[in-house]
């Protein structure tokens, strides 16, 4: 009789473990992947989920920590393979804290403000909880550096050029045959122009993106606005499914349609960056404001096309040309900026000869070398005011007025006679009040 119980017990246990089984398995959660980005002032923790996953993070002072506990999850990664080394991180240990919780700490090197959200699946990855973890500013008591207005020599300023390595860290942007990702070609290209930049007398380089780590496409507008920038340069490198497709191609923003279908495909694409990437709802700047900016871009895009056909004009000197006009789409990297911005794709990735080329140093010089061409005649063509551009310009020419000579003019720019009436084609040293002189360098 009592075996005969027992029995009876078990085997209505195990109905009942049967039956709870898989709606157990189910609703357990798993950690399967996980990586790590770190930028300046923040690291970003990608966590890859079966499912949507319920979680609590909080921070813990003294030593510095933050903590996430992870319910009806189990982790089935080792967070030892997590590389820390030039992050705000000190250490990462995981424990279970009972039977169905998980928690991970973070060992601070600095004291941060963490946040964290979930991501539902793309085509390029599943579920994902990210936790980004923003280090706290510090007050400067560095005295706000006044400006002198007691009628000195204003000093001309740098033209600032934002270059724009498209994507970084958790959004690798088009994979070449060879398996080269678009983030890193593009970034060493942009390495190669912003050193090109810094050695150019007015002009100074601010780069959007400074290493591997993903930039929301607002964010990248956000630094280029914050250090007033006159120009934004976008660099890219393309991808098609047809591995012939070769050539660079540059880009500027259009208000309506797109100047092709593989246009507005291409920036549809590059538009998914910040799905990819994962940005936080807040971060995207309100409809309203930037549909108020977009009537005002009329004037930005006609500037835009002028730098991207100079641009496109140096490249052609380079390599092949995918397309031999500036094409135009939506690309909201490059809305309401403001400013002469173009998207420069360096070439496919996806053309096993181009993804080659674009590795090598020679053409990664190249390249930027165009590029910066590009920039120069423009600033050359269209100086904003205040800067070296503008005031070389205005060295260029002088108007003739009552009592000028040409013998004063030249010592006053200190240069001869001889190259004055030279550059001017003058027959003479008579000259004209009104008439306007090119002075020679
Ligand atoms: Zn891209």
């Amino acid at each position: 009789m009592h075996i005969k119980r027992i029995i009876i017990k078990f085997i209505t246990g195990l109905i009942f473990i049967c039956a709870v089984m898989p709606a157990f398995a189910d609703s357990t959660g798993y950690v399967n992947g996980v990586r790590m980005w770190s930028a300046p002032q923040s690291s970003r923790i990608v966590f890859d989920t079966n499912r949507s996953i319920k979680h609590r993070l909080f921070v813990l002072h003294n030593p510095e920590r933050v903590v996430v506990d992870f319910f009806d999850t189990r982790i089935t990664k080792s967070l030892n393979a997590l590389d820390i080394t030039n992050s705000n991180i000190k250490r990462v240990r995981s424990a279970a804290r009972n039977k169905d919780t998980v928690r991970v700490v973070f060992d601070m090197k600095v004291a941060v403000q963490p946040k964290s959200f979930t991501l539902s699946p793309n085509n390029k990855y599943g579920h994902r909880l990210v936790i980004d973890l923003f280090e706290k500013k510090k007050k400067s008591n560095k005295p706000v550096r006044s400006v002198s207005s007691s009628g000195k020599l204003k000093r001309l300023r740098d033209v600032v050029i934002a270059i724009d390595a498209g994507h970084g860290g958790e959004d690798p942007g088009a994979r070449g045959r060879s398996g080269k990702y678009e983030k890193d070609l593009v970034l060493s290209i942009a390495r190669r122009l912003e050193k090109k930049i810094q050695n150019q007398r007015g002009m100074r380089a601010v780069m959007i993106r400074k290493g591997d780590y993903f930039v929301s496409l607002n964010g990248r507008k956000k630094i280029a606005r914050k250090n007033k920038a006159d120009m934004f340069v976008s660099i890219h490198a393309d991808s098609f499914k047809n591995s012939k497709a070769r050539g660079a191609s540059v880009f500027a923003l259009s208000s309506r349609g797109a100047s092709s279908e593989a246009a507005r495909i291409l920036a549809q694409n590059e538009n998914a960056a910040d799905v990819i990437g994962g940005v936080y709802f807040d971060e995207n700047d309100s409809l309203l404001t930037s549909v108020l900016l977009d009537l005002t871009q009329t004037g930005t895009i006609e500037t835009s096309l002028s730098l991207g056909d100079k641009v496109l004009k140096e490249l052609k000197q380079v390599g092949k040309l995918h397309k031999p006009r500036v094409e135009r789409a939506r690309f909201v990297v490059l809305q309401s900026l403001g400013i002469p911005s173009i998207l420069v794709e360096t070439g496919f990735i996806t053309n096993r000869r181009e993804e080659r080329k674009l590795q090598s140093w020679r053409h990664q010089q190249a390249i930027a070398n165009s590029i910066l061409k590009g920039i120069n005649s423009y600033f050359t063509d269209q100086s904003p005011p205040g800067t070296f551009f503008a005031q070389r310009d205005r060295k260029k020419d002088y108007v003739i007025k009552r009592g000028d000579t040409l013998s004063v003019i030249a010592s006053n720019y200190n240069v001869t006679m001889d190259n004055i009436k030279r550059l001017n084609s003058l027959g003479s040293d008579s000259l004209k009040i009104g008439q306007i002189l090119r002075i020679p360098n």
